[in-house]
């Protein structure tokens, strides 16, 4: 008997693993509940309410309601707004892993059906048809999705595509709002959450101003996020057009990111040859000295551009073993092309690769061993070979996770070999931007990865598409920068609030890290560092001299501190706590209470581009009664304190770690 129930515990332990084994961690299952005739659907963090209508009348996310006025569909026929005067919304299917609903709306124009796909890591897919009615009492002359929110979580805006070398598909909302043309991918938000619209095409928009098909329109208490879908009457019924959205954060930041410690620059061979001619120490005995915790080789550890498979195992097994052998972890270098020297060329470029509307394939980068590399599809076939090519290698050799090139950025793409592309009434190709098919390749490669441990690290500058950013740990921006474009006063073309709204991670739930090429002496990760890390985010560190030197000094005094443990109190909120003059200057700080005192590690920077200055930053007795010690965490130079305030002296663009006590 005993036994028999041992067995039945068993079961239904494995049974219940299995379903939770579903939804990967960190989510947990789609739950619905039906309270007061809504349907109320809940994911990791966030709700969706539905009033009786299939477009969510409430959204909340972070603790707080995203919607001024239930979202909705609105209907123009010749005699100005004609309502829905019957709607309903209905659950249809529900597991783990996601609810559909059904849902449809009438006027007097057209009928409006609805599936909504919503998936446990929030996103939310719409199938809006438009049916004809059998006797329509008036024409249907434009219809617009909007989605109202409150005002005071739609400050900051992020859309892609972006524009190389520029920051403005991020910033602040401008208070007479902005009209974009369409874009696969806007996100509207605050510092701590928002919410993304998502579209892979404008296929069957009929946009009257090319350069407003999407409109962000603020009004006293709202900012309204308009999609115009119809601008003149439909061409043709029935009409289906395809969205997503997804409310962020879409997941918890990690508690222990400040501890991955990643650096970037791993080499065949760098476990025995010697830091510099002569010298004792290796470069990996280097990079284990400084605490580095996670490597990064690019992309030579294989002679093939992302390629699974090199001919250098031995040496990659050394490698592994070695880094291993120190406690770091080794992550390759994946991207976004197929290879001219790949063995499957000549069978599958055709198949797979991306196309321009015109025929031609994207991209063409060239490197050694002498090869091109053009841009594929995640779309295609190839996306179920890449998959299995990392699922393999991981098994085979043994490293640690996975540097991802571009890899979750959805490319355009009107290859219409593989299904991508449409074409317009008038028979026009025009690129599609994949992002279902990229997020499902994402999702496969993170319900792979990360039950293991290992680590998924994206590299997608000016790309911040949550369908496909939530399934990666952590994101590495900034290359748009590359061409030197911040030397001189690099908040010019970087204001604080494009930072906040693109490079900071803590709005969309994954890490970021900012990628610094420098010029010296007009842009040098001091420069970086003074903006970076008011925003909790620091430069990854390119090779193993003095970038890493410096960055290794950081992670100590933040791990000594004790970060991870720490409440954050960054510039534009800690106004009760820290007060610092003059202007150019802004301060973040970490708060800790360690047996019984409070502790602060501030993050004390100049912004000014030309002004040394000398900073006085004062904490109220709210942040702590009495500074007993201020010292500069790097230096451990003492600072000078009078009445609780703090005086440092800070060169231009710079910034200073303070410890005080
Ligand atoms: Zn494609």
């Amino acid at each position: 008997m005993l036994k028999r129930i041992w067995v039945a515990v068993a079961w239904l332990c494995l049974m219940g693993v299995k379903a939770m084994a579903e939804v990967p961690d960190p989510w947990t299952p789609v739950t619905v509940q039906r309270v007061n005739g809504e349907i109320r659907v809940g994911v990791w963090g966030r709700e969706y309410r539905f009033a009786k209508q299939p477009l969510p009348s409430q959204i909340t996310t972070a603790g707080v309601e995203l919607l001024a006025q239930p979202m909705r569909l609105l209907a123009f026929g010749g005699k100005g707004e004609s309502a829905w005067t019957q709607s309903g919304c209905e659950l249809w299917d529900q597991t783990d892993e996601q609810a559909v609903l059904l849902g449809w709306q009438v006027n007097d124009t057209v009928i409006a059906d609805f599936v909504v796909r919503l998936e446990f890591d929030g996103l939310m897919r719409v199938d809006l048809t438009l049916a004809p009615l059998p006797q329509p009492k008036a024409s249907l002359q434009r219809l617009w999705l909007e989605i109202p929110l409150r005002k005071e979580r739609a400050t900051l805006f992020h859309y892609w595509t972006g524009r190389w070398g520029s920051a403005e598909n991020s910033g602040a909302v401008p208070t007479d709002g902005m009209g974009l043309p369409f874009k696969p991918i806007v996100w509207l938000g605050w510092e701590e959450g928002g919410l993304t619209w998502c579209a892979e095409s404008d296929r069957n928009w009929q946009v009257a101003e090319r350069e407003q098909a999407i409109e962000i329109v603020p009004s006293e208490n709202a900012v309204v996020l308009r999609v115009h879908l119809l601008d003149t009457p439909p061409q043709k019924l029935p009409l289906t057009f395809t969205f997503g959205m997804q409310p962020t954060p879409v997941k918890p930041m990690p508690k222990d990111f400040h501890e991955w410690r990643i650096c970037h620059g791993a080499f065949y061979g760098m476990e025995k040859q010697p830091m510099t001619q002569g010298a004792k120490e290796t470069t990996l005995e280097k990079a284990a000295r400084m605490g580095v915790k996670t490597l990064v080789f690019h992309e030579h550890w294989t002679p093939v551009q992302n390629y699974w498979r090199t001919n250098r195992e031995s040496e990659l097994r050394e490698l592994i073993a070695a880094c291993h052998q120190r406690g770091i972890k080794l992550l390759l270098y994946f991207g976004y092309e197929l290879s001219t020297l790949a063995p499957e060329w000549s069978a599958a470029a055709e198949k797979v690769l991306v196309k321009t509307p015109t025929g031609g394939f994207s991209g063409g980068y060239f490197r050694q061993p002498p090869q091109r590399d053009y841009i594929v599809c995640l779309n295609s076939q190839w996306a179920e070979r890449l998959l299995d090519g990392i699922v393999s290698a991981i098994e085979r050799y043994g490293f640690d996770g996975v540097y991802l090139d571009g890899t979750i950025e959805p490319f355009g793409c009107a290859n219409e070999a593989h299904g991508c592309g449409y074409r317009t009434a008038d028979g026009k190709l025009r690129e599609t931007y994949p992002i279902f098919a990229v997020r499902q390749f994402m999702r496969r490669l993170y319900e792979a990865l990360h039950p293991k441990g290992k680590l998924i690290n994206a590299h997608q500058s000016t790309y911040c598409g949550t369908p496909t950013l939530a399934f990666v740990h952590s994101y590495w921006d900034g290359e748009q920068f590359g061409g030197g474009e911040l030397a001189g006063d690099p908040l010019q073309k970087l204001p604080l609030a494009s930072f906040r709204a693109e490079f900071m991670g803590k709005n969309f739930g994954v890490p970021c890290e900012f990628l610094v090429y420098e010029r010296p002496p007009e842009w040098t990760v001091d420069h970086a560092l003074a903006f970076t890390l008011l925003h909790d985010v620091r430069v990854r560190p390119l090779g193993f001299g003095a970038m890493l030197e410096k960055l290794a000094a950081i992670w100590s005094a933040m791990s000594q501190f004790g970060v991870s443990e720490a409440e954050w109190h960054p510039y534009w909120r800690n106004g009760e706590f820290i007060q610092a003059q003059p202007e150019s200057v802004k301060v973040s700080g970490y708060r800790r209470t360690v047996n019984g005192q409070v502790r602060w590690l501030l993050v004390v920077s100049n912004l000014s581009a030309k002004e040394t200055v000398t900073a006085q930053v004062r904490l109220s007795r709210k942040a702590m009664p009495k500074v007993n010690e201020a010292t500069d965490a790097l230096t451990g130079e003492r600072l000078p304190i009078t009445d609780n305030t703090i005086t440092i002296s800070l060169p231009p663009m710079r910034m200073s770690l303070v410890a005080v006590r």
